[in-house]
């Protein structure tokens, strides 16, 4: 009778943990999952390899950052990766507005595009030198929404291809260093100071920013569109929910803004969660790390093992948690499982057409 009992408790036990609603800590390595923002600027492979190790593909996104190498120099060293792990990585490609005046700029990019597609690209990364860097003959700064992109947009959305755009910046970008909320912000435009907004009132405005982006959307609805950091609407995810409920074919990846998340969760963790719930299928995961040909091996190894460690234990436990981008302590989400599956993995192969 004891031995029933046993055997009983133990198949109701195990039928528990195959269908329990949650993952726990320990299931990181097991579950597949993908980094959809990496920057990956040398032939060095260890940060693939510890992909490989801890069950993640890696997305590897060529920008065009005047302090990143060369556009040809990224899209070489996306090809060495992709070539060394050919099922585990993949690359977006980027274009620069350096002869925007010229008569042949539309179709010399086209053209770079296509080639680019033809090695294997998944789509492209536009980044927010476009509103706040580059300007027109006149002087005017290059928006999103200016129909001169027009032409390139539909070649994307004929190849069926993505777009991956970082345009503006976070809100903290546009306040004096000691009213940003996270620690990351902070750092970040201390050291760029050529991109704090909040010193350069002359330059356009985070609504400005926003609105471009929104115009944008509405020109190309047919347009497959990942708005990178949270699509910039990073301090509120009820900003986010908006845009999400008016752009159907938008999704957003939280790379280097899941401090915000937490920063929000502190207040009130229930509303970051059911907004996670809510747009289980709208949201990607991504780290925004990377490496360049002078890093060291070990450190960004490790870098990377905790980023993706803490992510994981912040999205699927209810630890309480701390962490250098936010003061004070916060709790885990503990998304279900279903949720957790598609911000890791599911919508990066939607959106991006990530096959492994
Ligand atoms: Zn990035």
């Amino acid at each position: 009778m004891i031995k029933l009992v046993l055997t009983i408790a133990s198949l109701l036990f195990l039928f528990m943990g195959c269908t329990s609603e949650y993952y726990t800590e320990s299931d990181y390595k097991s579950i597949k999952k993908i980094d959809t923002h990496m920057h990956l600027h040398s032939k060095n492979t260890v940060l693939s390899e510890l992909a490989k190790e801890d069950n993640f593909s890696l997305l590897d996104v060529m920008v065009d950052v005047p302090d990143y190498p060369p556009i040809e120099d990224q899209e070489q060293f996306a090809l060495d990766q992709v070539q060394a792990f050919p099922d585990r990585v993949k690359y977006l490609t980027a274009f620069t507005l350096t002869h925007w005046d010229s008569a042949s700029w539309v179709n010399e990019t086209i053209a770079h595009l296509k080639s680019s597609f033809a090695k294997g690209a998944l789509g492209i990364k536009i980044w927010k030198n476009i509103g706040m860097v580059y300007k027109d003959s006149s002087d005017r700064f290059i928006m999103i929404d200016n129909p001169r992109f027009d032409p390139i947009i539909q070649y994307i959305i004929q190849q069926n291809k993505t777009v991956m755009g970082h345009l503006g910046e976070p809100k903290n970008c546009w306040l004096p260093i000691e009213q940003m909320t996270v620690n990351n912000d902070k750092n970040y435009f201390k050291n760029n100071p050529e991109y704090h907004m909040f010193l350069h009132p002359e330059y356009p405005s985070y609504e400005e920013q926003i609105n471009a982006r929104d115009n944008f959307l509405a020109r190309h609805p047919d347009l497959r569109f990942v708005g990178a950091h949270l699509g910039s609407l990073e301090y509120n995810v009820d900003s986010l929910a908006k845009r999400l409920d008016k752009f159907p074919n938008m999704a957003a990846d939280m790379a280097a803004r899941i401090s915000h998340l937490q920063y929000q969760s502190k207040k009130d963790r229930e509303k970051v969660r059911n907004f996670m719930i809510k747009y289980y299928d709208r949201l990607i995961y991504g780290s925004d790390t990377g490496i360049e040909t002078d890093s060291n091996s070990s450190e960004i190894k490790k870098q990377l093992h905790d980023r993706w460690i803490n992510d994981w234990k912040y999205f699927a436990t209810d630890e309480i948690m701390m962490a250098e981008e936010v003061d004070g302590e916060f709790q885990g989400l503990k998304l279900p499982k279903r949720v957790i599956e598609h911000i890791y993995h599911n919508n990066a192969v939607k959106w991006f057409r990530f096959e492994e």
